[in-house]
């Protein structure tokens, strides 16, 4: 029997003590709605747990597929970055900024570092593969239109875990680095440290 959405992401957590969303609106509309345009969405968030990474979430058949990043996202091709594949996510995780209590599972500071739309661009024999089974198969590309990353992404899994790469397109910025460059939440405006200090 196929585990029900989201169940390995509500066992993690104790709702009447993080602030984190429960999940429980419904994804299946919203999904069925994208698919005319092809477009979902994105968000990394900048996670300070006890290790500092980059969560890196999309938006699948109504669930945030997601990924921990320990270096973050980079501009530049020739960044190779682990990408980690960690449980699904409700779509309005997506939003989420704040702290996580102490003791919680990823206890810790969220902001939300980039959001914004991406559509699909992984083909095999000139056909489009729908993310889902890119996803299964180990390798998809898309395009992002977030409010600090765009263009070309890939994410390929090996045998330690995933890789995530910039694509060499018009977008790639091989002498920046945006993490450094551009640090605050696109929500609140908040810095990771400015969030520590205030909450949410
Ligand atoms: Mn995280």
């Amino acid at each position: 029997m196929k585990d029900e959405p989201l169940q390995s992401y509500r066992k993690k957590r104790d709702f009447s003590l993080t602030s984190e969303p429960r999940g429980e609106l419904p994804g299946g509309d919203r999904s069925a709605d994208d698919k005319s345009t092809g477009e979902r969405i994105f968000v990394v968030q900048k996670h300070a747990a006890r290790n500092l990474h980059y969560d890196f979430r999309l938006e699948v058949d109504g669930v945030l597929k997601s990924w921990a990043v320990p270096k973050g996202p980079s501009m530049d091709p020739k960044q190779k970055h682990l990408a980690i594949a960690v449980e699904d996510h409700p779509l309005d995780y997506a939003s989420f900024e704040g702290r996580i209590p102490a003791g919680q599972y990823g206890a810790g500071t969220v902001i939300v570092w980039d959001t914004g739309t991406y559509h699909n661009l992984t083909e095999l024999d000139g056909q489009i593969v729908p993310v889902s089974r890119a996803l299964e198969n180990g390798h998809i590309s898309i395009w992002l239109e977030g409010r600090k990353l765009k263009g070309g992404f890939a994410l390929t899994r090996t045998g330690r875990g995933w890789i995530m790469v910039k694509m060499r397109d018009e977008e790639a910025k091989p002498s920046m680095n945006i993490l450094k460059a551009e640090p605050a939440s696109v929500l609140s405006g908040k810095t990771l440290e400015e969030m520590e200090k205030t909450g949410d």
